[in-house]
């Protein structure tokens, strides 16, 4: 069992059984082996606009490791998988001091508030009320932290992936670039109009900073084109120098490490804390469920156009 927003029973996911690439099933065989858990796969459409697919990292059962993918992602789903026992590896090869995941409490939101209250402002004069501002932010800052957090961890696993199993390199080529697509949307002007400018910048910089930390064959001209030249490019240029230990390694400390000096360069380290897996409490932490998200970076965007009614 495990707390927080997230729950399979309450979904009833159904499990799924996977007709996957061989290269894939080899990944989950090695690390079924290496850790004594079998990896559960479930399909669950309730994770969308959170993530594509998620290590649930905080049912720390005995004998499973669980993920969650969104069904319609199924054509991406080697990838997606692969991706996340990419999180596994980190999670399970990591110490306990640096088994953590950020955790946003009411504390962090109001220091967000502070940090935006210009903005804030202006979006009451254009007519939002102030309980609609209020979740905006918090689903602002969840997704912004999210981002944030799991970014350096995300491209050391896509990284991994592409040096250590050139099986999937076609699935995590396509997959990516679907991502990156989608990532491009943060970038419309409707966004900035309705966003906190701070917001704006800090996702789009940490949205372009992902795709330059990708491996350079799988990045593709169209991926960066709409960034460059900007200031998101330059910004996001600085944060992936400051990236620590060797990105092709599954170490999850210094992809955290690499975390908190993204944090402390785009002033946003009071909008979160590190949470021991186990002392996270439920219903916290950007991803609320307490899992790992694949991909959280459009949350911001999505939650956005949805609290004004564009059904993002
Ligand atoms: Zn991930």
């Amino acid at each position: 069992m495990f707390g927080g927003l997230y729950s399979i029973e309450e979904h009833e996911a159904q499990e799924f059984i996977p007709v996957l690439l061989p290269e894939t099933q080899q990944l989950i065989a090695e690390v079924q082996r290496n850790t004594r858990k079998r990896v559960v796969i479930k399909a669950d459409p309730s994770i969308r606009n959170r993530g594509r697919a998620m290590y649930v990292v905080s049912e720390q059962s005995p004998d499973r490791h669980l993920i969650v993918y969104d069904p319609a992602e199924s054509h991406h789903v080697d990838h997606l998988i692969a991706h996340e026992v990419g999180h596994i590896w980190q999670y399970s090869r990591a110490g306990p001091d640096a088994r953590r995941l950020p955790v946003v409490r009411d504390e962090h939101v109001r220091a967000a508030m502070a940090d935006l209250d210009d903005d804030l402002v202006r979006l009451r004069n254009m007519g939002l009320a102030w309980p609609s501002i209020n979740r905006s932010v918090r689903a602002w800052v969840n997704a912004t932290v999210a981002q944030l957090c799991f970014y350096p961890a995300d491209a050391c696993v896509e990284r991994w992936l592409f040096a250590e199993h050139p099986g999937l390199r076609k699935a995590q080529e396509r997959s990516i670039e679907a991502q990156v697509m989608n990532l491009h949307g943060a970038l419309a002007p409707q966004v900035a109009t309705y966003t906190p400018k701070k917001i704006v910048n800090v996702s789009n910089v940490l949205n372009c900073c992902f795709v330059q930390s990708l491996p350079d064959p799988l990045i593709r001209p169209s991926m960066l084109a709409p960034y460059q030249g900007t200031s998101y490019e330059q910004r996001a240029q600085e944060l992936v120098s400051l990236m620590t230990g060797e990105t092709t390694m599954l170490d999850l400390r210094s992809a955290f490490a690499s975390a908190d000096r993204w944090a402390a360069t785009l002033n946003i380290t009071r909008w979160f804390e590190w949470g021991a897996i186990d002392d996270c409490p439920p219903d916290q932490g950007p991803s609320s469920g307490k899992a790992i998200e694949a991909n959280a970076a459009f949350i911001a965007v999505g939650d956005m156009l949805g609290i004004w009614g564009w059904g993002g």
